[in-house]
């Protein structure tokens, strides 16, 4: 008998559950169904139909539905094959440092900057402690971490509905989880009032995690002028800002445009943490590279941080891996590569902003009832539809068209070449 035999079957994560491994088919190895609950998953994979269309992809995909590895990465890559003075040696405990300076450059920069040249002053001023963590989840949980061992207050407000890890990293850690409204379903929209009157009635002090753009289910992100009013409330009750950056320049195709929520909270001089991604922008996700950046007010004290966030990390994992941060500042330090860059982040962007307003125009075109203008208006990689669960049910059966019971599909999973079919059965759901 095992001594572990009184462990009881965890339930399958919702999200990332059974990956590929129970699906060995190419079929399934194409369709990459990260973030997908499992049963639907399972159903999608069984459906005999021609017809049958996943929109639960939380990963980009190409108008032929398969994943994209940028060129610039393949050449950042080759160049790191090809440098023999490269070794395997360990990183430290932080990770790479041009890493971390660029990462921090690239969310902090400055108002409008040609590659990474104006500077934010929180940088110049060395205010500024970067740490290399396991993509965005990491980076969540390395700043989460500390919080709970080092800041006075321990409920962080999350947006009603968001990621749904963050209630379980963030409790984890050892923080408190309260929600704040987010989304209103009568507009599709923000839930702006709601919003204000939840931080308002905050505690002094507390941590609110924010959606730095595209915000995750919704699409649905404030604008800059309510950011702004965002920002004088959470300053005036001293709340502490906790930015989840995974979308930068996936949104917009404009890495400052989707960065400007957190430049606000950093130009007023004040603290903040920012949890950044390369998972989308680069489509790095397999390779786990992230940073988490704390802005404080003195160089001094964000030098004692950082020896508090090494503390946090060494037992954690001793040190970050050295390959995916190495394709990334390769790309972030050479002036072409970055606009090389800059040049496919944005035709991923425009690829979704295009799926966006090929449905819009083909459920006017159909004269579906309801205002669906929501789906221009949304921004990033999902559109929650309003579609309520008994029509997305409906549009499985009827058209073999899988999403979350949510009503959230991913734009990436859709071409122009699948639009009219997701139409059609949006407009049968409805009427
Ligand atoms: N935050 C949000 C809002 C996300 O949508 C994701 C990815 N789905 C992440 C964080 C973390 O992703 P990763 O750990 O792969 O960078």
């Amino acid at each position: 008998i095992s001594v572990f035999d009184h462990v009881v079957r965890a339930p399958e994560d919702p999200i990332l559950g059974v990956i590929l491994t129970h699906l060995p088919c190419s079929l399934c190895v194409r369709l990459s169904f990260l973030n997908f609950p499992v049963v639907v998953t399972v159903a999608y994979n069984k459906d005999p139909s021609p017809a049958k269309l996943n929109l639960g992809v939380g990963a980009y995909r190409t108008e032929e539905g398969k994943p994209l590895v940028l060129n610039v990465v393949r050449r950042a890559e080759q160049m790191l094959v090809n440098d023999s003075s490269r070794v395997k040696e360990y990183l430290p405990i932080v990770g790479l440092a041009d890493f971390n300076k660029l990462s921090a450059k690239l969310i902090l920069g400055a108002d409008r900057l040609v590659y990474l040249h104006g500077t934010s002053p929180a940088i110049q001023e060395n205010r500024v402690t970067t740490v290399q963590c396991l993509s965005g989840t990491g980076s969540l949980r390395v700043g989460a971490e500390f919080l709970a061992r080092h800041y006075h207050q321990h409920t962080i407000y999350i947006p009603l509905p968001t990621w749904g890890n963050h209630t379980k990293v963030f409790g984890l850690a050892g923080l408190s989880v309260k929600t704040y409204r987010y989304y209103d379903p009568a507009t599709r929209g923000l839930n702006f009032e709601g919003l204000l009157e939840d931080l308002r009635s905050a505690p002094s002090g507390a941590i609110v995690l924010l959606h730095a753009c595209a915000h995750n289910p919704t699409g649905v992100d404030p604008t800059t002028h309510q950011w702004e009013q965002i920002r004088q409330l959470m300053r005036s009750k001293a709340l502490l800002p906790f930015f989840d950056s995974a979308y930068q320049g996936f949104a917009s195709g404009n890495l400052d445009a989707d960065a400007e929520s957190v430049r606000m909270f950093v130009r007023d001089g004040g603290e903040c943490l920012v949890a950044q991604s390369f998972a989308k922008n680069m489509g790095l996700y397999g390779e786990r590279v992230g940073a988490l950046s704390i802005v404080c007010r003195t160089a001094d004290v964000a030098g004692r941080v950082e020896s508090q966030l090494k503390l946090v990390i060494r037992p954690m994992y001793s040190n970050p891996p050295i390959h995916g941060a190495s394709i990334v500042s390769t790309i972030l330090k050479d002036r072409t590569m970055f606009q090389e860059w800059t040049i496919e982040l944005k035709a991923m962007a425009d690829r979704i902003i295009s799926m966006r307003q090929q449905l819009f125009d083909a459920l006017r075109g159909r004269g579906t009832p309801g205002d669906w203008s929501h789906i221009i208006k949304q921004i990033g990689m999902f559109t929650f539809t309003g579609l309520n669960s008994e029509q997305v049910a409906f549009m499985r059966k009827e058209y073999h068209i899988y999403m979350t019971s949510d009503g959230r599909i991913s734009m990436a999973g859709l071409s122009s070449r699948t639009v009219p079919h997701l139409a059609d059965a949006i407009h049968a759901a409805v009427t």
